[in-house]
C-alpha cells in the first residue's frame, strides 16, 4: 500500500533538520496521526525505525504506528502529540514554577531511564524533541540520532544540539550520561528561563560547556530551593563518573516533588 491509500494527508506539524512532519488521518478509522517523511538515501531511517520499535513499551516514548516506503521517501506514521513542543510552551511560559519543573523533569527522567535500561542513548534531548499530548503529558520524540549500545560500550563523534551537548561529547568517548547532561541543561532552562551555557560563537559556547562554573548566587537563583540547585549540580557535573544516573535522579526528584507538594 501507498501511504495515500491509507491516510488523508494534512498540513505541516513541524520541520526538523532532515524531515517534515505532517498531520494525517486514517481512512479506515478516522484517527489522526503525525507522519514524518524522510527522504531516501538517509541510511539512518532504518535505525530510527528500529529504535522506536525497540522502545515501544513505554508511554513516554512517541509510538510508531506504521512505516511506508515509496520511490522518494520513508513515511513514519506516529502517534499524534497534539499539545505541540515543550520548547514552545517554555517560550510562552518564560520560567516554570519549581513544582511544575520537577513534574516535567520527573517524567522525562522516567522515559530516559527506560531508554537507558533498553540500551539506547537518545543523543538529542532538548525541548524541541519533547512533545506534549492533548492532556499535557510529555512524549520523547526524534530518535534520529539515537544509538543502541551494549553494556560498557561507548560512543564517539559529535552529535546533538550545541547548547545541550555534554562536555565529554566534545572531547571523547561518551555514553548514556550524555543524555543526563542534556536533560540538566533543560532543567536549568525550566527553572530559571535561560540556558546555562551560552556563547557568541560555537567555539565560545563549547568553551563554556567545557569550563564555565554555574553561579547559583546570582539573582535568578534566589527563588529556587537548595534541593533543586543541588540536584542540578549533580547533573551538570563534568566528571561523568560523579554525574548521577536517571535512576538516582528519580529518587531525588520524587522526593523534591513530594516535599514541594506539601503546602
Ligand atoms: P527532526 O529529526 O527532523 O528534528 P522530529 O522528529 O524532531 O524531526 O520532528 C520535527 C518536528 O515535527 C518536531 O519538533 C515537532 O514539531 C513535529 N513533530 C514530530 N513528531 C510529532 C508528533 N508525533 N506529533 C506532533 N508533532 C510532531
Ligand atoms: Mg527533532
Ligand atoms: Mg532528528
Amino acid at each position: 500500500n501507498k501511504i495515500e491509500d491509507d491516510y488523508v494527508m494534512g498540513g505541516a506539524l513541524g520541520k526538523g533538520k532532515f524531515g517534515s512532519v505532517f498531520l494525517c488521518r486514517s481512512k479506515v478509522t478516522g484517527v489522526e496521526f503525525a507522519c514524518k517523511t524522510l527522504p531516501k538515501g538517509e541510511e539512518t531511517v532504518h535505525k530510527e525505525v528500529e529504535i522506536m520499535q525497540h522502545l515501544s513499551g513505554h508511554p513516554g516514548v512517541v509510538t510508531l504506528h506504521s512505516v511506508y516506503e515509496d520511490a522518494e521517501s520513508f513515511h513514519l506514521v506516529m502517534e499524534l502529540c497534539s499539545g505541540g513542543r515543550l520548547i514552545d510552551e517554555m517560550t510562552k511560559e518564560g520560567r516554570y514554577s519549581e513544582h511544575k519543573s520537577a513534574n516535567i523533569f520527573k517524567d522525562l527522567m522516567l522515559v530516559i531511564q527506560y531508554c537507558h535500561d533498553m540500551g539506547v542513548v537518545h543523543r538529542d534531548i532538548k525541548p524541541e524533541n519533547i512533545l506534549l499530548t492533548a492532556s499535557g503529558k510529555i512524549k520523547l520524540a526524534d530518535f534520529g540520532l539515537a544509538m543502541r549500545i551494549a553494556n560498557g560500550q561507548s560512543l564517539s563523534g559529535l552529535a546533538g544540539s550545541p547548547a545541550y551537548v555534554a562536555p565529554e561529547v566534545l572531547t571523547g568517548d561518551y555514553g548514556q550520561k550524555a543524555d543526563i547532561w542534556s536533560a540538566g541543561v533543560l532543567l536549568h532552562a525550566l527553572l530559571v528561563g535561560v540556558l546555562p551555557f551560552q556563547g557568541d560563537s560555537l567555539d565560545a559556547l563549547f568553551e563554556a560547556i567545557k569550563s564555565m562554573q554555574l553561579d547559583f548566587h546570582s539573582e535568578k537563583w534566589q527563588s529556587v530551593s537548595k534541593l533543586a540547585r543541588d540536584l542540578l549540580e549533580r547533573i551538570l557535573t563534568r566528571d561523568v563518573a560523579a554525574r548521577i544516573t536517571a535512576e538516582e535522579v528519580l529518587k531525588r526528584t520524587l522526593k523534591t516533588v513530594s516535599v514541594r507538594l506539601k503546602p
